[in-house]
């Protein structure tokens, strides 16, 4: 495949995966719609949502080959569409065949499908994998890095002389290299040998974190000429190591942003929505403004598209509407027009605008003025869900998180285990070597959760040392297991404070829905368990019995 369609094929495969991420979502608000049209069944504004869900899942389904999805979808969508052309409400005849379509849709599981598809990218579901190329000359050096790098789940591919890099840069694709600057002792080296190959493909290149003896300016100044990303000098601490490598490769940089897009006509919607899901972003579009609200909370954007002028009301004022709610204070409102009045403008901005587009639009410019205010909206953002000093989801959130999880898995009839990890004896960590050290040791292990587990599950910082992870999908023999093998992983982490080396351990509690049904119950049930591992004898994981409580 050359580059482009290689591209392009990736992209599509991206969207697809974010398909079938989304889809529960998707069935998720029919059964809302439903729920609501159910309550209220003279409600136009209810059908129209609900007609335009099923319409767009229609689509969608077909156009990523599922199916299934697009056929009941498209009888949903004729059904509901005729209703709201007559302005009925539906009938007996209609209510069946609504819910069993909504059951069917609900019951089709796309992560299951998509798995036993021939040649699937099944990798989002599985642990996953990093790849890494070391490129150090002392045999014995790397396969201490080696082993100590593999239990935070990185895939490492280590040569001893820098013959054959390129090729094996190309075969790999690693996420990062790590690269002996002083190769073989002769300063240069290292870097020359990057350099060599580097001159026609600087783009492309994967990230260079260089290691040398030698911490001094002009190595330093030398390695960023030459793709180097990070610099290390020796002796090297494979914490400080992981955590660049963690940074260089971390997944949710990937995640699509969210954009909104608030536009009565629907030709411009249509073209600022393939404009924008073209690099990459989700989109959802309102064509009526008085649908903003509830889409809002579902949805949930990290940007908001608004037109000027819509029926109904104007886009400054909708806008004023959304800062009214403590959660949309800082969203950024992007207005578009075709507006060349400054004045008018100006006075847009005043009402809560942070940004103006004049129509027409071009797309590369569109583009990049989302791109930028969507990304400084996110880094705000992970200021007040994410924890400072792991990166991890803070208290407030993992709860949040394992809320929006258990109904999911209610609705789904499936499995999830909470876990509580607290580390043993850190107490002690602090006291013998000092805070600082400490915090590594606190931060070791938020790495290694985060790059063991998969992209489902969810790990959040529960307190000083304690961690909390939701195990999405996973049943308790499975959780058992991967918890005891990180448990021995992490044990086997060998921990530096100046020359000193030491282990560290931790235990673990778990606790399984349907077990245990309510959040509160799977967090006290977890909690207890985590006590007993303590009680007997710590470096453990244990189940919670649902007989006891
Ligand atoms: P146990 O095996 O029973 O869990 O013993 P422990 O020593 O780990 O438990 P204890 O709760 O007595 O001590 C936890 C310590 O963690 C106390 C607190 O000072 C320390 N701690 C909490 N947050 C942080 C942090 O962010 N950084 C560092 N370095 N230490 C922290
Ligand atoms: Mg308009
Ligand atoms: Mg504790
Ligand atoms: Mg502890």
């Amino acid at each position: 495949m050359d580059k482009a369609k290689e591209l392009l094929f990736k992209r599509l495969q991206a969207l697809r995966n974010n398909y079938i991420d989304d889809y529960p979502e998707r069935v998720l608000e029919l059964n809302m719609s439903w729920r609501e049209l159910s309550k209220d069944r003279t409600n136009e504004d209810i059908l129209e949502t609900f007609h335009r869900q099923a319409h767009s899942l229609k689509g969608s389904g077909a156009t990523f080959g599922f199916n299934d999805i697009s056929t009941l979808a498209s009888q949903l969508d004729a059904i509901l569409g005729s209703l709201s052309t007559n302005k009925q409400e539906p009938g007996i005849d209609e209510d069946k065949q609504i819910t069993i379509l909504i059951e069917k849709l609900g019951a089709i599981n796309l992560k299951r499908e998509a798995q036993s598809e021939p040649g699937a990218t099944t990798k989002k579901e599985e642990y996953p994998d990093t790849n890494l190329l070391m490129v150090m000359s002392n045999k014995k050096e790397t396969e201490n890095l080696n082993q100590q790098l593999n239990h935070f789940g990185y895939n490492i591919t280590s040569i001893h002389t820098v013959d054959g890099l390129a090729e094996n840069i190309t075969r790999l694709e690693p996420a990062a290299i790590i690269m002996e600057a002083d190769f073989n002792g002769d300063q240069q080296s290292g870097v020359d040998a990057i350099t060599s190959i580097i001159k026609d493909d600087q783009t492309n290149f994967p990230p260079v974190i260089y290691i040398a003896e030698n911490d001094d300016i002009s190595t330093r100044i030398n390695a960023v000429r030459n793709a180097g990303k990070h610099f290390l000098s020796r002796p090297l601490n494979v914490s400080d190591l992981s955590d660049i490598v963690e940074v260089i490769s971390r997944k949710d940089q990937d995640e699509p942003f969210r954009i909104m897009i608030v536009e009565d006509t629907k030709s411009l919607s249509t073209f600022y929505d393939i404009t924008l899901q073209s690099a990459g972003m989700k989109t959802c579009v309102i064509n009526n403004p008085m649908q903003v609200l509830e889409q809002l909370i579902d949805f949930n954007p990290e940007l908001i598209l608004m037109d000027m002028y819509m029926p109904g009301c104007s886009g400054p004022e909708l806008a004023t509407v959304i800062r009214q709610f403590e959660a949309y204070v800082s969203i950024p409102i992007v207005f578009l027009s075709s507006e060349l009045d400054t004045g008018k403008q100006l006075l847009a901005m005043q009402q809560g605008g942070d940004d103006f587009l004049t129509k027409p639009i071009d797309p590369s410019h569109l583009i990049t003025s989302v791109q930028t205010r969507s990304l400084r909206y996110r880094k705000l953002r992970a200021f007040m869900v994410r924890d400072s000093l792991t990166g991890l989801y803070n208290h407030t959130k993992t709860k949040e998180l394992l809320d929006k999880d258990l109904y999911r898995t209610e609705r789904n009839n499936g499995n999830l285990v909470f876990a509580i990890i607290d580390i043993d004896k850190f107490k002690l960590v602090n006291d013998k070597y000092g805070h600082p050290v400490g915090d590594k040791v606190i931060k070791s292990l938020a790495l290694m959760l985060k790059q063991r587990l998969r992209k489902s599950d969810t790990v959040g910082r529960y307190g000083g040392e304690e961690f909390a992870v939701i195990l999405y999908d996973t049943d308790i023999n499975n959780a058992l297991q991967v918890m005891n093998k990180i448990r021995d992983s992490y044990a086997s982490i060998v921990h530096k404070a100046g020359d000193i080396e030491f282990n560290v351990t931790f235990s673990c509690g778990l606790a399984a829905y349907p077990y245990f049904k309510a959040s509160a119950e799977l967090n006290e049930a977890a909690d207890k368990a985590l006590y007993e591992a303590k009680e007997s004898g710590r470096n453990k994981v244990i189940v919670a019995s649902s007989k006891q409580s």
